[in-house]
C-alpha cells in the first residue's frame, strides 16, 4: 500500500512540475506572439515546428519512449501556442462587420469582401416557403435529415457527378460549415494531424484548433499557380496524419487543380490511409473541367456541398455531406447532440430547390468573374486567372503593402475587400468577390485603382 501511495505522490509532483513548465512555455509563447505582431510575421512557422518535432523524435529514440505519444503531446503544446498568439486576426468577416456598422452610420459601401451571391434564391423556393406549413413539415426528424430529402439528394448527386450514392451516404447539415465541423471533430482525435493547403478558407484550421487537432499547413504560391507539390504533401505526413482538406474550385484563389495532380494527391491519401475532406461548394461555378472527389470511389472521402452559393441560399443555412455510411453515422451522432436535426421546413424548401434550373447563376457568376479579371488586369494586379468560384485573389505589388491596413483604408473610401491574411500567410494579397452586379464591380475596382495610385 505504501508503495502505491509513494508512486502516486511522485506522479502528482511530476504533474505539477509539468504545469509549472507549461506556464513558463505559455509566457514565452505570448512574448514571441507580441514580437511576431510587431514585425508583421504570421503565427505558424512550419520550419520551426518541424525542427522541434525532429528534436522530440530524436529524444524519444534516445529514451526509448513512444514517439506517437510524445508527438501528440507536442501537438497539444503547439496548438496552445497558436491559441495564445491568435489574438484578433482580421478576416473578411471582421471587415464585413465593420462595413455594416459604417452603413448604419449612413455610409455607402460596395461589398466586395463577402462570399455571398447578391441574387435571390430560385423562385420555386418562394412557393415552397408558402406551402411548407400546410404540407406539415413542422416536426422533429432524423438527425441525418429527412429520408425524402436525402433520397432526392442522392438522386441529384448520382446524376450530377455520375457517382453511385444512396441516402445512407448523405447527411443534411445547416450549411457545409457544419458538416466540415462534424467531420473534423468526429473522425480525428486530439493530437492527430490534418493537412490544409493554403491559401484556404479559415474555418478548416479553426475547426481543427477547436478539436485539439494539429494543422500541417502547406503554403502554395502565386508563382506556382497555387499548386501544392506532391513532395510538399509527402513531407508533412507522419503516423499522426489522418486527413487532408481539399477545396476546389478554391476560396480564395478560384483554382482548380490539374487532374493529374489531384489524382496524385488522392493516391497519396490512399497509400497513407488518410481521410480526404473535399469541400466542393463552388463546383457549380467551375469555369473549366473539374472532377469531384466522388469520382475516385475512395471510401475515406467526405464531400461537402451546400445550397449557399449554387442556389444563393446562404441565409437558409442548408448543406450536406456525402461519405461512406460509417462516416455518416459518426457525423450524425454529433449533429444529433448539437441540434437534434436540421429545421424540417428548411429541408423541404431545399428539396424543392433541387428542381430549379440554376444554370443562370453559373453564367452570372462566370461573367462577373470575367469582368473583375479584366479590371484587375487593367490595374496591373498580380493574380492567377481563377478557374472558378467567385473570387479573385490578387497581390498588390507596393512596398510594405499590408492587406489589413489596406482593407481598412478602402472601407473609408466606400469599398470593402477581404485582407489576404485571413486565408494564411498572404499579407500582400486581397480577395475581391464577384458577388455584385457588373456595374457595381466596375465602380468598386475604380475605387481600388484610385487608392492604389494615391498610395504610389
Ligand atoms: N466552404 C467554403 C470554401 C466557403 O467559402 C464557405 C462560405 N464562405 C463555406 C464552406 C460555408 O458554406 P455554408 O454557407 O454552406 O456553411
Amino acid at each position: 500500500m505504501a508503495d502505491i501511495d509513494e508512486l502516486r505522490n511522485r506522479m502528482d509532483e511530476v504533474t505539477l512540475e509539468m504545469i509549472e513548465l507549461l506556464k513558463t512555455r505559455t509566457e514565452i509563447a505570448e512574448k514571441i506572439g507580441e514580437l511576431k505582431k510587431s514585425i508583421g510575421k504570421g503565427i505558424t512557422d512550419e520550419k520551426r515546428e518541424d525542427n522541434l518535432r525532429a528534436k522530440v523524435i530524436k529524444l524519444c529514440k534516445e529514451l526509448e519512449f513512444d514517439e506517437s505519444i510524445a508527438t501528440k503531446f507536442l501537438n497539444f503544446l503547439l496548438n496552445e501556442s497558436i491559441k495564445v498568439q491568435s489574438g484578433n486576426k482580421q478576416t473578411h468577416l471582421s471587415i464585413f462587420l465593420k462595413a455594416k456598422s459604417l452603413e448604419q452610420q449612413g455610409k455607402k459601401i460596395i461589398h466586395m469582401e463577402v462570399g455571398e451571391p447578391d441574387f435571390m434564391p430560385p423562385q420555386i423556393v418562394k412557393k415552397a416557403l408558402e406551402e411548407v406549413f400546410n404540407k406539415g413539415f413542422v416536426k422533429y426528424g432524423q438527425s441525418k435529415g429527412m429520408p425524402s430529402f436525402r433520397e432526392a439528394l442522392a438522386n441529384y448527386v448520382t446524376k450530377k457527378f455520375n457517382a453511385k450514392v444512396t441516402q445512407d451516404n448523405i447527411i443534411v447539415s445547416p450549411g457545409a460549415r457544419f458538416s466540415i465541423f462534424t467531420a473534423i471533430s468526429t473522425l480525428l482525435n486530439p493530437g492527430d494531424e490534418m493537412i490544409v493547403i493554403e491559401p484556404a478558407w479559415p474555418a478548416y484550421k479553426d475547426c481543427a484548433l477547436n478539436a485539439g487537432i494539429k494543422v500541417r499547413t502547406i503554403n502554395t504560391t502565386l508563382e506556382e499557380k497555387w499548386e501544392p507539390s506532391v513532395e510538399q504533401i509527402r513531407n508533412v505526413i507522419n503516423q499522426n496524419t489522418k486527413l487532408i482538406v481539399l477545396n476546389y474550385p478554391n476560396n480564395p484563389t478560384g483554382k482548380i487543380l490539374p487532374e493529374k495532380l489531384q489524382d496524385n494527391i488522392v493516391e497519396i491519401a490512399r497509400e497513407n490511409n488518410l481521410f480526404v475532406l473535399s469541400d466542393e461548394i463552388y463546383s457549380e461555378y467551375a469555369k473549366k473541367e473539374w472532377k469531384s472527389i466522388l469520382s475516385y470511389n475512395y471510401d475515406k472521402s467526405i464531400i461537402t456541398q451546400s445550397f449557399s452559393k449554387s442556389h444563393a441560399m446562404t441565409g437558409f443555412r442548408i448543406g450536406y455531406a456525402i461519405a461512406d455510411k460509417k462516416i455518416i453515422e459518426k457525423m450524425s451522432k454529433l449533429e444529433a447532440l448539437c441540434l437534434t436535426n436540421v429545421s424540417e421546413p428548411i429541408q423541404y424548401v431545399a428539396m424543392k430547390a433541387l428542381e430549379a434550373d440554376i444554370s443562370n447563376n453559373t453564367n452570372t457568376v462566370q461573367n462577373r468573374l470575367n469582368v473583375l479579371e479584366q479590371k484587375a488586369k487593367d490595374l496591373g494586379l498580380d493574380f492567377v486567372s481563377p478557374d472558378g468560384a467567385m473570387y479573385l485573389f490578387a497581390r498588390i505589388n507596393q512596398e510594405g503593402f499590408d492587406g489589413v491596413k489596406f482593407a481598412n483604408d478602402t472601407l473609408e473610401k466606400g469599398l470593402a475587400v477581404a485582407p489576404g491574411e485571413g486565408f494564411g500567410d498572404y499579407k500582400n494579397f486581397i480577395r475581391i468577390s464577384a458577388c455584385q452586379e457588373e456595374k457595381t464591380l466596375i465602380d468598386g475596382m475604380n475605387i481600388l485603382g484610385n487608392i492604389m495610385s494615391e498610395n504610389r
